[in-house]
């Protein structure tokens, strides 16, 4: 059964890529029964909070993706921060230092920076260039001795193939002779990212390891490391980027896209899922709400895609739609309660929340006629006002004198101006409808009459006459 992880750093908060990053694992792992894992990569310490990790927390569980291993759960193959874990990387540094597969490197910045310049400028990609790999070790040991500031480079063998079966993307191969020396140990003695991460994934058993595209080139570096130092090796899949609507990369408007700001936008944790799930990755029957349940048992890497998702603003519209129309009364309430509590009279919390909850897709759409219904003024717009004109006052002096007659009961009201006046059909039911709500369009009307109730629906149709 597979294990698979989340493993962000605490640099931020969590956006649409890497939510979905996270969904794909929780999918695959729960859909295959096997178990989902929290790891957090705070290696580095001035970027990394514990506020950002707080967040993080919180707006994964708010989507109800829960794991069962790591940080603040299960597993005995902790601790699951990475910054309490430094002496485990030490015992593996010394391992590569010891096989002679790493060494200091002095470079300065500077340094780095002319080299990387001078080989972009000879049209080769930009790799390190080995100055210290050629270092006599008696000179570099001479030299970590007076207390020169080194990082640590792992030593490429030349000449090799490194081989995988991405598990999305199918065959890949890569060429040692490309990849330049690279860094495992920070000058402040902190492992680099590919390290830490792959050696973790090996010691915390992960088992299939699915992360962005962008960390492609990352993966023989990991794969060269973990085979060095005798440790197994996860099977990896890389995911295709989110663009943005317009073909570019998705990170530009990553702040308007953040959990947070949709969760506060009243977006449901159900419809960023069921949006999120599908962005490179296919169902069978696309339109359908699924719960996170069936999302997960839906769930086939084989239906990753390769092209690069596209975010689709209209079609996370979709899902909220969907998503709302599937709450019940109390989790609808619930939803636009902060909106709405306000507005709303005590008592009538559930009437309203049932009447509304077809004709909006947010709680600021529901607090707009929470104002409407129950602030009296039901503001009209010219639109609005040519329906009552149209209809002319005959037809309110009507429409009155028959609410006073039957009361709350809808279908006699209607019925009865339909034989006084005549109209029927749109003639008939869109002037009451802009006399009750100042609207054209909107809930059942039958509904706004009984939660209005008669006295202000009265009130509300002399408004008409006047
Ligand atoms: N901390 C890395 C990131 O957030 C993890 C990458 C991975 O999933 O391997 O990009």
């Amino acid at each position: 059964q597979p294990v698979t992880r989340f493993a962000p750093s605490p640099t931020g908060h969590i956006h649409l890529g890497n939510a979905r990053t996270a969904l794909f694992n929780a999918l695959y792992a729960t859909g295959q029964g096997g178990q989902f894992m929290l790891r957090v990569e705070d290696t580095d310490a001035e970027r990394s909070r514990d506020e950002f990790l707080e967040a993080l927390m919180r707006d994964l569980r708010w989507l109800g993706l829960d794991w069962q291993l790591g940080h603040d759960a299960g597993g005995d193959q902790g601790p699951y921060r990475q910054s309490r874990r430094q002496a485990i990387y030490e015992r593996y540094f010394t391992q590569l230092q010891e096989q002679g597969l790493s060494y200091p490197c002095f470079c300065s910045k500077e340094q780095l920076k002319l080299s990387r310049q001078a080989q972009r400028a000879a049209g080769k990609p930009p790799r390190y260039a080995g100055t210290c790999a050629r270092l006599d070790p008696a000179e570099a040991q001479r030299r970590l001795d007076a207390g020169e500031p080194a990082s640590w480079r792992f030593r490429v063998p030349s000449g090799q193939r490194i081989e995988f079966e991405d598990f999305v993307r199918g065959p890949q191969h890569f060429a040692t002779d490309d990849i330049g020396d690279f860094v495992i140990r920070r000058t402040d003695g902190t492992p680099a990212f590919f390290f830490s991460n792959a050696v973790d994934d090996a010691l915390m058993g992960v088992s299939h390891v699915m992360r962005g595209e962008d960390h492609l080139t990352n993966t023989p570096r990991q794969l060269m490391l973990l085979e060095a130092l005798g440790l197994p090796t996860p099977a990896y899949g890389h995911l295709p980027l989110i663009a943005d609507s317009d073909g570019g990369p998705l990170s530009k408007r990553a702040g308007s896209l953040g959990l947070r700001d949709l969760r506060r936008e009243g977006y449901l944790p159900l419809a960023i899922l069921n949006y999120m799930a599908r962005l490179g990755h296919r169902y069978d029957e696309e339109e359908r709400l699924r719960s996170l349940v069936e999302l997960a048992r839906d769930f086939d890497v084989a239906r990753v895609g390769k092209a690069p998702a596209r975010y689709d603003a209209h079609q996370l519209l979709y899902w909220q739609k969907q998503a709302v129309a599937e709450l019940d009364t109390e989790a609808a309430w619930n939803w636009m309660a902060d909106a709405v509590s306000t507005a709303v009279p005590p008592g009538k919390a559930q009437a309203f929340a049932t009447l509304i909850k077809p004709n909006v897709t947010f709680p600021e759409q529901a607090r707009d006629w929470a104002h409407r219904l129950f602030n009296g003024a039901a503001p009209m717009d010219e639109a609005a006002k040519a329906v009552i004109e149209e209809s002319g006052r005959d037809f309110f002096e009507t429409a009155l004198d028959a609410l006073e007659a039957t009361g709350l009961d809808y279908t006699n009201w209607t019925q009865r101006i339909r034989q006084l006046t005549g109209a029927k059909g749109k003639k008939l039911f869109l002037p009451l409808r802009v006399a009750l709500t100042g609207q054209r369009s909107g809930p059942d009307l039958d509904g706004v009459l009984a939660l209005i109730g008669q006295s202000e629906a009265m009130r509300r149709l002399e408004r008409c006459i006047s």
